[in-house]
């Protein structure tokens, strides 16, 4: 396809070579038309100014380790158009009061999805909970902050347990409080995948599906986090009653 190619040139001139950086396979799968596109307007931003190697293939999105326009570490999260998991995604958004008036076709609805993450992260950080800052999004790409150590990013909690599963136990639900009360928002997805541990700390990842309380199913999603969370911590610590854990932090 010659728009690709010529897009694919643009980028390599820019100093973004994707052809070399992975298989043939994420190639054509992830970089397509709209995609290089959106690298392309990031790049001209000078948000970005390298990909480099994968560090993860999920349901939906592929994550890169990437260079900003300053040249510190960045994270590139790309929503595949081609082979995401749109039908999960157009629930969520559905139902978000903030995305009610999107046209539901599947590139607009990755598109809202990206946009979500970005602000999730922003509500969040503004409110001092440890996340990745969010930078920039285009599209169906979003740019973040590294959250690890000399390019190597900090493990999952499942791959690197703490050392005080008490305090550990503490701590998390102190940040699913916090995320609620502070940046109103319900993570809906938290579990030992989606939270990296490192520098001392836990962080919240992957917030794209999070949702305001005015949510229908935000009680659901909380609870069901806190019911994770439990099982995770169960196995290390005692754990306390999710119902009341549930009741301290909407207050009801
Ligand atoms: P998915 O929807 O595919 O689960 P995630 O946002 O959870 O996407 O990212 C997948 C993996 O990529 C994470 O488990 C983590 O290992 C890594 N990752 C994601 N964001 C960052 C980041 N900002 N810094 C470092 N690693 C990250
Ligand atoms: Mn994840």
């Amino acid at each position: 396809d010659s728009r690709i190619e010529e897009l694919d040139r643009e980028l390599s001139r820019m100093g973004i070579r994707i052809r070399d950086t992975d298989q043939r396979k994420v190639r054509d799968e992830v970089f397509d038309e709209v995609t290089l596109l959106a690298l392309y307007k990031l790049a001209n931003r000078k948000v970005i100014n390298a990909v480099g190697g994968s560090i993860s293939t999920g349901k939906e999105a592929n994550v890169f380790i990437a260079k900003r326009g300053d040249d510190l570490d960045c994270v590139i999260k790309i929503y595949r158009i081609r082979t995401g998991n749109f039908n999960v995604m157009s629930d969520y958004i559905l139902g978000d009061p903030r995305f009610a008036s999107i046209r539901k076709n599947k590139k607009n609805i990755i598109f809202a999805w990206t946009k979500k993450e970005f602000s999730n992260l922003k509500r969040a950080l503004d409110v001092g909970l440890p996340v990745p800052e969010p930078i920039a999004f285009d599209r169906n790409i979003l740019i973040m902050d590294f959250i690890g150590k000399d390019e190597v990013p900090y493990p999952q909690l499942r791959l690197n347990p703490v050392d005080d599963p008490e305090a550990g136990y503490i701590e998390v639900l102190g940040l699913i409080t916090d995320l609620y009360q502070k940046a109103r928002l319900v993570h809906g997805d938290l579990s030992e995948y989606n939270i990296l541990h490192g520098g001392g700390k836990l962080w919240l990842i992957d917030m794209g599906q999070a949702v305001t309380p005015d949510h229908p199913s935000a009680h659901r999603f909380l609870f069901r986090d806190i019911q994770n969370m439990n099982r995770y911590f169960g196995s290390w610590c005692e754990t306390l009653d999710e119902h009341e854990i549930l009741r301290g932090i909407v207050g009801e």
